[in-house]
């Protein structure tokens, strides 16, 4: 999203911080993925961005959700969405909320260990299960894959464990891991995960359907990205090469930053500037525990300095509001050199990841959402 007029007025006119939303571009995000991988279940992970005007956007489009806990099952379905259209995708998962997902009508559970089968086996008898794979990372700014998932030979056990639990297992799920800028990612990925596909099959009879590809796809910010057109045509390519076997094969995705990523501003304003030793600050009312979480990685966001945007710039190290050290955003962000007190900072794709996070730390409230639809 740019900063267009409608934004800068947004910016004069509400107190910052806040996030502004086009719930337009999330549609458009949503149909092409939808192009992209024709026939795909889209799973909208909704941690990403969880407002209810987002859901019900995407509610409206026909989207699933891929969701981590019982509040966020709840949520959905205060607004409609019905529980077949969820899965329940986080591998680790309270024994009390599997048992009420399942009594709510969830019947589609994610795992990665025996525990976690032993438990949906008891609280959710007879669900649908898929087995999360350890698959490379390395392209993508947020590695997940050290948390989650197992090998190849461990995830055809763990199948054929399900099975003796008289769960259904229905297939894989993997995560390139988040932001991943590598469209190969997914084909490796797919090309290790389909040997499962064959030796369920062949060692215990067990047919697969469910490829899920997870998330993972890229928004802008500073480095160059594959389109999401891209990336679908390489899954597209290496499913044809390595599940074309597969009888009534199920692609499943569960895209959560390339859904609202691209779909937000985040709007702050300077509240000091100073000197400290050699360094310059720059201190905003945004910042690590609010709105700017991902920036603790040096998750790098395109910054713009309103109305002073063609000026020089020259590095400073940017923090946020709060007397926690952590509350640093960049140790070498490039601002206008002139930037001073009440400037307005915007945050550029900041859709994703942003207000979720948001804390009350230090009495100071997570960054407000406005909709660029109820401006015009
Ligand atoms: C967070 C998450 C996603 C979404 O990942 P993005 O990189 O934001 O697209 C998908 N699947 C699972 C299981 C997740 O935990």
């Amino acid at each position: 999203m740019e900063v267009t007029d409608i934004v800068k007025k947004a910016a004069r006119t509400f107190e910052t911080p806040f996030l502004i939303i086009d719930l337009d571009i999330i549609e458009e995000n949503y149909r092409k993925l939808a192009a992209a991988i024709p026939d795909c279940k889209i799973f909208y992970a909704i941690k990403a961005n969880s407002h209810p005007r987002i859901l019900e956007r995407l509610r409206d489009l026909g989207s699933n959700f891929d969701v981590a806990s019982i509040g966020e099952i709840k949520k959905l379905m205060n607004l409609g969405v019905t529980a077949d259209r969820m899965i329940f995708a986080n591998p680790i998962k309270r024994e009390k909320d599997i048992a009420e997902a399942y009594d709510l009508g969830v019947y589609l559970f994610a795992a990665d260990s025996t525990m976690e089968l032993d438990k949906i086996a008891e609280n959710a008898p007879g669900s649908q299960v898929v087995i999360r794979v350890a698959v490379e990372n390395t392209h993508s700014d947020w590695p997940l894959s050290r948390k989650f998932g197992v090998d190849l030979l461990v995830a055809v056990d763990l199948i054929a464990y399900a099975q003796k639990l008289r769960l259904t297992p229905v297939g894989v799920s993997f995560h390139v891991g988040s932001q991943n800028y590598d469209p190969h990612s997914w084909s490796n990925a797919i090309e290790r995960v389909a040997k499962i596909f064959y030796w369920a099959e062949r060692n215990f009879g067990i047919h697969l359907r469910v490829l899920d590809i997870g998330g993972g796809i890229p928004i802008k910010h500073v480095k160059p990205i594959p389109t999401v057109e891209e990336i679908g045509e390489i899954v597209l390519q290496s499913i044809s090469e390595h599940l074309y076997g597969v009888r009534n094969l199920q692609i499943f995705a569960e895209p959560g930053r390339s859904m609202v990523g691209n779909s937000g501003i985040l709007v702050s304003k300077v509240l000091l500037r100073c000197q400290r030793g050699s360094e310059e600050w720059v201190y905003i009312d945004a910042g690590v525990f609010h709105g700017l979480m991902e920036t603790i990685e040096n998750f790098r966001y395109e910054i713009e300095v309103d109305g002073k945007e063609s000026e020089q710039k020259i590095p400073f190290v940017l923090a946020g509001p709060t007397c926690d050290s952590v509350d640093k955003i960049y140790d070498d962000a490039l601002l206008s050199y002139n930037i001073t007190l009440d400037d307005i900072v915007y945050f550029i794709n900041a859709g994703a990841y942003t207000v979720e996070y948001g804390t009350n730390f230090n009495g100071i409230p997570s960054p407000k959402v406005y909709f660029l639809q109820d401006l015009l």
